[in-house]
């Protein structure tokens, strides 16, 4: 079997493209080339979905199109050149027989390996703390692709960040909406945005907690532990002997499991107040049956909250 050596080329930055085996993502990463070459060993770990494959696996389509091009490539001169042998051979052996069969090489087709290029950089730009790898991503990433380490909290902060941004655009998405769809419904929407951006903003918290924690503790929690204020402060103080109030004001607490609870009924009972919600949140603004109403304030509020804990968190119990 021929062996051809393809060149591998690392992009400005140093980086080389890489893509989840992993048909379900496909997700595609970029790993600086050294590291690639010096650190990652038998394994690599997909950034986003945690997918485990044997290094061979993680060539890009790109990459593969290439590769396949250079192999095309060559197996064709290849093939000429065992033609133009054989015909040759035949040309010969034909000589002094009455059938003479003559062969003109054709035009040979040349053999170019280039060398495999890269896409252009991206921004985000990590390195693991654990092993010192270097990789960049597009949005959001959970693992380093050398040794597997889930970087809980920078997962976290990019959630936060892109939750703030979305929200600081509602009025301008409004606005465009409003030219497409009328303002009523343009209105309807970026309500039902708004909703939505304090539904991730506690599924951020929960799954941040919920992975340090079991970090911590080995222990697996029940699935909505951490939407529960006082159950989740409980479990830090079980795990690293603190509590959320080493980080937040009692009045930060309150209104964080006011703000969750706001969530919850938005989420499980169509915005409609209920007696638990008025019992739970302490929220004496509304009575039975009213719909929850939601301000952009809150949800920067909610924010502030959750990112200030979170920094507590990582400091204390990670
Ligand atoms: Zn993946
Ligand atoms: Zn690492």
């Amino acid at each position: 079997m021929d062996s051809i050596e393809v060149m591998i080329r690392s992009d400005e930055k140093g980086y080389f493209d890489r893509e989840c085996p992993n048909e379900e993502c496909l997700y595609q990463f970029k790993i600086k080339l050294n590291d690639w070459k010096e650190k990652v060993s038998d394994e690599v770990h997909c950034p986003m979905c945690g997918f485990v494959a044997d290094a061979d696996k993680w060539w890009t389509q790109e990459q593969l199109d290439s590769m396949r091009e250079i192999a095309t490539s060559y197996a064709m001169n290849k093939i000429q050149a065992e033609l133009d042998k054989s015909f040759k051979k035949l040309e010969r052996s034909t000589r002094n027989k009455f059938i003479k069969i003559k062969y003109k090489p054709g035009k040979r087709i040349s053999f170019v390996n280039n060398p495999i290029g890269q896409m252009e950089e991206w921004e985000t730009e990590i390195v693991c703390p654990e092993c010192d790898t270097g990789y960049s991503v597009i949005g959001t990433a959970y693992f380093c692709p050398c040794c597997g380490h889930n970087n809980v909290k920078s997962a976290l902060v990019e959630s936060l960040v892109s939750i703030e941004k979305m929200v600081d655009s509602l009025d301008d998405i409004e606005a465009l909406l409003e030219e497409k769809v009328g303002k009523d419904t343009a209105r309807d929407m970026t309500r039902k945005m708004l909703e939505d951006s304090l539904e991730n903003v506690v599924s951020a918290f929960q799954k941040y907690a919920e992975l340090l924690y079991s970090q911590i503790t080995n222990k697996k929690v029940r699935v909505n532990d951490f939407q529960m204020v006082q159950k989740g402060s409980d479990l830090f103080k079980d795990a690293c002997g603190k509590e959320y109030s080493a980080w937040l004001s009692q009045y930060e607490i309150d209104r964080m499991n006011l703000l969750f609870q706001k969530r919850h009924i938005l989420e499980h009972n169509a915005g409609i107040v209920d007696d638990k919600y008025i019992q739970k949140s302490g929220d004496n603004n509304y009575s039975v049956g009213q719909h929850i109403v939601l301000n952009k304030s809150e949800v920067y509020e909610l924010l502030n909250i959750i990112n200030k804990l979170c920094d507590g968190l990582a400091q204390e119990c990670d």
